[in-house]
């Protein structure tokens, strides 16, 4: 590409030499003679390093008919017998450079015209100049000798083209060797995760419909483990083959691991994907042969098909490998994607990616809820309730969603200590309480009561302060092991409170074996009482059977200044409800939160 600029440069720089001439009056013969070839010979370079065929083309083609009209003219000079000693050095010399920076097979087919030629030319310069001095047989020996010159140093261009060509060839080679390394998984030589999103994507523009396929392959590792490394890898291989022999199997990738992904042509089209899923199912688990055994080999199949139009290739392969885990959960071998059913993990799928990064952000902030006496309706109490502001999200998540997900990956309690430091920071918790959710999982972590105590203690609050929430989860797993903590938290002053009561599997057996002081009754009773009665005698029932244990009962969900007369009625100690106040972030209402009656 150098050559090319320069070749430019220097045809520019000829051009402006050649104007200067002109307009300074100097275009003499000489400069107009060399000023002009000096252009041509930089045109040449220019032209010959050119990468695009067609310019290639143009001016191999153009140097062909230059060539060409160069012997006409020569041969037209030549029999007029205009010809001299001094055109001999031009006829041998100009052909070459005309033909020098063609390819070999070009070069190849002008060496002999040029031999012929010549021989013709300076025959006839011979017979018209030489005649009288050499004999016919000594002619013909010069003339043989200097035409096969002529034709011989254009074979040694032809030699040198050659070397040229077959040096760009090996790299040509070199380089698509490499990339073909780069873009094959060693062991199953299939295509790799890179090179498989590349052809994707190249392929996207020029199709319609698409259906991915992901393959995970069933207790790969322990397989793996029983037989060794070396098995592992020869079933991989096998499978890998055994994808290839699957009828419309477009693109295979080796994804990593046990992964595998198919791309199916544009004729297995989604009526009969099915059919080709279950036979691409039944050739890759079939059983492999080791040794004097059969190894079984499992694999579950999620495919998703969509229109391009629609479609990103990144969702449409994100559906493949969510409804490939539900093939795999739910053990039905393969699963077509189904937005009614898959959505929802992959949108958990996607929290989860993000929630670490808003909890080590900020985004995670305290809310809080104030709750009341039902009679004075003084705040008592505030609620902290997680929020996940600004996370980009359309409509920032829910607790509902993030809180099983953070469940999940074990980053509750670190959700709590960054909430809870933020609250703590605001709120005057003289006279009110807090209460803070805590589920089974948090409870038992071995260092919860210390690391809470901690954090009081950073914020001088005494955990006389404190309520914390469970739900009837608690009593499910680990019941023992739990209780032992409530007691322990019990007495180090903290109050434990039932959330969300009535609506698990509440068993009264379980307000006996849990050490608890408050009760909250859910608020779908509040909700329900309205119109049910059976609703209402429950919330009653509830708010007696707290009473009667000793305990403070609390009623969520007060929507209406009616339903807080009407629970306060029927005895309840403290209500909590958006008619009192919504859940509100600590940081951008502070001054509301130290309203006491
Ligand atoms: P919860 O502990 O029962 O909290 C009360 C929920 O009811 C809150 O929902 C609150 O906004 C909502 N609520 C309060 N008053 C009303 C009302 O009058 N009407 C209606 N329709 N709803 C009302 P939120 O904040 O979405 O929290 C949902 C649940 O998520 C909470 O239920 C709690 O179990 C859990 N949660 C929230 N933050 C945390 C947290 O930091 N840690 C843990 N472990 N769980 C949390
Ligand atoms: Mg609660
Ligand atoms: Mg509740």
């Amino acid at each position: 590409m150098h050559a090319y600029w320069v070749g430019v440069l220097g045809v520019c720089f000829a051009a402006f030499l050649y104007g200067l001439y002109y307009i300074t009056g100097k275009d003499t013969w000489l400069a107009r003679a060399v000023i002009p070839s000096y252009a041509i010979i930089l045109g040449i370079i220019t032209l010959s390093a050119h990468r695009n065929f067609h310019v290639k083309s143009i001016f191999f083609n153009g140097c062909m008919a230059m060539f060409a009209l160069f012997w006409l003219k020569n041969f037209g000079d030549g029999f007029m017998g205009h010809s001299r000693a001094f055109d001999i050095p031009v006829i041998l010399l100009v052909p070459l450079f005309f033909v020098m920076t063609l390819d070999v097979k070009r070069l190849l087919m002008l060496a002999p015209v040029q031999f012929i030629c010549v021989f013709i030319y300076v025959g006839a310069f011979a017979s018209q100049n030489l005649a009288v001095e050499f004999s016919q047989r000594e002619q013909f020996a010069f003339n043989l000798v200097v035409a096969a010159l002529s034709g011989f140093s254009i074979c040694l261009f032809a030699a040198v083209a050659f070397s040229r060509e077959r040096a760009d060839q090996n790299l040509f080679n070199l380089v698509a060797e490499t990339e073909q390394l780069a873009a094959t998984d060693g062991l199953t030589g299939l295509m790799n995760r890179r090179a498989f999103m590349d052809k994707l994507r190249a392929l996207w523009p020029n199709r319609s419909e698409i259906c991915i396929v992901f393959i995970d392959l069933n207790h790969f590792k322990p397989l793996n483990d029983q037989y060794g490394h070396a098995v592992g890898d020869q079933v991989l291989c096998k499978v890998a083959q055994r994808i290839g022999d699957v009828p419309h199997v477009e693109l295979s990738a080796r994804l990593g691991g046990d992964e595998f992904a198919v791309l199916f042509d544009a004729e297995a089209c989604e009526e009969t994907m099915e059919l080709h899923i279950e036979t691409l199912h039944a050739q890759i688990t079939q059983d492999m042969r080791w040794e004097s055994g059969v190894i079984p080999i499992g694999a579950s199949i999620g495919y998703a098909h969509g229109q391009t139009i629609e479609q990103s290739l990144s969702g449409l392969l994100r559906a493949a490998d969510t409804a490939m885990r539900r093939a795999k959960n739910a053990n039905t071998h393969w699963a077509k994607f189904n937005p009614l059913v898959d959505n929802d993990a992959i949108a958990s799928s996607t929290l989860e990616i993000e929630l670490k990064s808003a909890i080590k952000n900020g985004q995670i902030r305290a809310a809080v809820q104030p709750i009341a006496n039902a009679t004075s309706l003084d705040v008592v109490a505030y609620e902290l309730l997680t929020r996940w502001t600004n996370s980009g999200f359309e409509r920032d998540p829910s607790p509902k969603d993030f809180i099983p997900i953070a469940e999940k990956l074990g980053l509750l309690n670190e959700i709590l200590w960054v909430t809870l430091d933020e609250a703590l920071e605001r709120l005057d918790l003289t006279e009110q309480k807090l209460a803070i959710n805590v589920s089974p999982a948090q409870l038992v972590a071995s260092d919860f009561l210390e690391s809470l105590l901690r954090i009081l203690e950073r914020h001088e609050v005494r955990p006389h302060a404190i309520t914390i929430e469970i739900t009837e989860e608690v009593a499910f797993r680990n019941v023992e092991r739990n209780v032992a903590i409530l007691r322990q938290a019990r007495d180090l002053g903290f109050a434990i409170a039932l959330d969300d009561f009535g609506t698990g599997y509440s068993s009264l057996s379980m307000l006996d074996t849990l050490p608890l002081d408050k009760l909250k009754i859910d608020q779908s009773f509040v909700r329900k009482s309205d119109k049910s009665t059976q609703s209402k005698s429950i919330l009653l029932a509830a708010i007696r059977l707290a009473k009667q244990l000793g305990l403070e009962s609390c009623v969520e969900g007060i929507e209406t200044e009616q339903a807080a007369r009407r629970i306060a009625l029927l005895g309840a100690d403290t209500i909590q409800g958006y008619w009192l106040g919504k859940p509100r972030l600590v940081q951008e209402q502070p001054r509301q939160l130290k309203l006491v009656s």
